[in-house]
């Protein structure tokens, strides 16, 4: 019997009674971060991130039972030492830690290790066993540098402007959309945003992380438009709500616009390549730090990352979840927090 074991509802801890990341409700979850791939409703308590507790709210039930845990301080559940650490992903993401008769695991949840004002960075733990997500397991997933991609994006909405056209970019609105609107300079134009992300950008702001001055779309006027930067979930590409723009191009910031077939699919005129989670090289640099002897790889890629790991002398394996194989551009792992308006 391991410290954590795959059960039908998600990784279970027998020895403290607990599961993480559940993925139906339980008695006592142990939540990674907000992302709805992460969060099973109904759940009878709740264990997150401190920074965290507040997205976590916005997505629950008001009277949710929530508990939040300051990053590395260590707390008993049932008897078995739990504590989180920064996972980098989006605010308040966590890895947790579970210690209990001297073994030590680490449930990654989702993370990345590229720089991103709007979180706390990853930081590795050192653990026998690692269980890593790793949606973009695969050597081909590379990310450019930030700087880059951020250049792209203002050199795009500039031209947009001199066209006359609004320019509205899509990614998911809970991280990737503040992690964009940090990257804004509010000089170039007005920075609108869809409800959604408006709502979510809100938190952001009371939670204290800086962000430059933004409008909710609703709210704005129509002579903005053409010199304005949108920020809208991708479920609002090709909706009645984006056509009021009028003449418009539209982008999507996300990790599969690495690979151009994925772009060609989308009827998007443009699409920069930024992601929430490790690119290859990320991913097994940071398994690496973690010094795991053992790896169990989940959500996305895991044949390609088990074999790479046993070739290279680390006992690894591949775990279902219930999202295994959800890797459509639009519906991603990060899909169920969209909404459609
Ligand atoms: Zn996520
Ligand atoms: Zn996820």
């Amino acid at each position: 019997m391991t410290l954590l074991r795959l059960t039908d509802r998600g990784l279970y801890c027998e020895a403290g009674d607990f599961f993480v990341d559940p993925w139906a409700a339980v008695d006592r979850a142990i939540v990674t971060h907000a992302h709805g791939d992460h969060v099973a409703w109904g759940c009878g308590a709740y264990l997150a991130s401190a920074p965290g507790v507040p997205v976590l709210r916005e997505r629950l039930d008001p009277a949710a039972r929530i508990r939040g845990a300051a990053y590395g301080v260590p707390v008993d559940v049932g008897g078995v030492r739990v504590s989180l650490h920064p996972a980098g992903h989006i605010l308040g993401s966590a890895q947790v830690r579970v210690e209990h008769q001297g073994e030590v695991w680490v449930v990654s949840g989702d993370y990345k290790t590229e720089p991103d004002p709007t979180c706390t960075p990853w930081e590795p733990v050192r653990c026998d066993t690692f269980v890593t997500e790793c949606t973009f397991g695969l050597p081909v997933y590379r990310w450019p540098a930030q700087s880059t991609v951020v250049d792209d994006i203002h050199a795009w909405w500039r031209a947009n402007q001199v066209a006359g056209k609004a320019s509205l970019l899509f990614g998911y609105a809970l991280g990737k959309a503040q992690r964009l609107i940090a990257a804004l300079d509010p000089e170039v134009g007005p920075i609108l945003t869809h409800g959604a992300v408006e709502r979510m950008t809100r938190v952001y702001r009371e939670t204290g992380v800086r962000l430059p001055p933004t409008t909710h779309a609703a709210l704005s006027d129509r002579s903005m438009w053409p010199r304005a930067i949108v920020v809208a979930p991708p479920s609002a590409d090709g909706s009645a709500w984006a056509r009021r723009f009028g003449a418009q191009s539209t982008a999507f910031a996300s990790g599969w616009m690495a690979i151009r077939g994925t772009r060609r699919r989308r009827a998007i005129d443009r699409g920069f390549t930024m992601s929430d989670h490790v690119d290859w090289p990320g991913l097994l640099a940071a398994i690496d730090a973690t010094g795991a002897r053992r790896v169990w790889a989940t959500h996305g890629y895991t044949a390609t990352l088990v074999r790479w790991l046993q070739e290279h002398g680390i006992e690894a394996r591949a775990i279902e979840t219930r999202y295994e194989g959800e890797r459509d551009d639009t519906a991603g792992d990060e899909g169920g927090v969209e909404e459609p308006t």
